[in-house]
């Protein structure tokens, strides 16, 4: 027996935000238009997310979003087979929805997977386009709308830790970074709620906290992180309280980095 998912819940009914930074809409629609698979690259905080969620919107298909951790196994993505009171029963993974169904899958930090997952989606993204259920002994040919998309931080990634090169080469990829300062003034402004002069500001702290970045911090603040700040102090917390919150904790655990990250972010104001 095989139960059917409804994917009306992974339907995007209104439009996401999404401000383009370049030509990546129009790359992506290319990509769509022949279901190349695509890697989103870029920091944590910077716009991946939304942007699928917008493009999956924006190109009427549903959108079904993994987050890969390390204890991922194929049977997490693909499905497996579960006693219920009729008996074993296979229920569809993720992504195995998406490939019968036809929607967008989402695969966000696929690194984090180990790479005997990753292997999976690989039938996906050539030109077999299929999926094997090797549980079931089925080959699911892939949806005519079915597309794979993974993001990619290439600032986390080690030796021990990449994606393989043979997964690598099958995507179309997309580069994403912090926005240049008035697009990102712009993001802060509308996300947060914020006068356009506090913005300003946000942006300023981010460019001095990025500075620090390989110097003691792995990251610098991400647009996430600023969109956080401003809603903290619309909310009526000071600026200095709402930057200590939402940037300067969440970014490091260590005292010395904090003191040296808010002498710089204290310069900014
Ligand atoms: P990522 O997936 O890269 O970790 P997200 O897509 O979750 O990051 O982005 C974090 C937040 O930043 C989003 O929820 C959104 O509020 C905002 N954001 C970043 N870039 C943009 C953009 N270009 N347009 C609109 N919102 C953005």
């Amino acid at each position: 027996m095989l139960t059917s998912p409804d994917l009306a819940a992974h339907r995007i009914a209104a439009e996401p935000y999404y401000r383009p930074v370049g030509d990546e809409i129009a790359v992506f629609e290319a990509a769509w238009a022949h279901r190349l698979p695509v890697m989103l690259k870029g920091p944590t905080g910077c716009g991946k997310t939304r942007f699928v969620e917008h493009m999956a919107w924006r190109l009427g298909r549903p959108l079904i979003t993994v987050a890969a951790h390390e204890d991922m196994t194929a049977a997490d993505l693909a499905g497996r087979f579960l006693l219920d009171a009729q008996g074993t029963v296979w229920h569809d993974g993720p992504l195995t929805q998406a490939v019968r169904h036809g929607a967008i899958c989402y695969l966000d930090e696929i690194v984090e997977a180990r790479q005997d997952t990753t292997v999976v989606i690989h039938p996906l993204t050539d030109a077999r386009r299929v999926l094997p259920l090797e549980k079931r002994g089925e080959l699911i040919p892939a949806h005519a709308d079915f597309q794979l998309v993974i993001s990619y931080n290439p600032g986390y990634q080690s030796a021990v830790k990449d994606l393989k090169e043979s997964t690598k080469q099958r995507f179309i990829a997309i580069d994403f970074d912090y926005p240049a300062p008035e697009i990102e003034a712009e993001i802060i402004r509308r996300e947060a709620g914020v006068e356009a002069g506090l913005a300003a500001t946000l942006v300023a702290i981010a460019a001095c906290s990025r500075r620090l970045r390989g110097q003691g911090l792995d990251e610098g603040a991400s647009t996430r992180m600023l969109i956080h700040a401003g809603r903290l102090a619309s909310g009526g917390v000071g600026l200095e309280t709402a930057v200590n919150a939402a940037i300067v904790l969440p970014i490091t655990d260590d005292a010395d980095m904090r003191a040296a990250l808010r002498v710089a972010i204290n310069a900014c104001l």
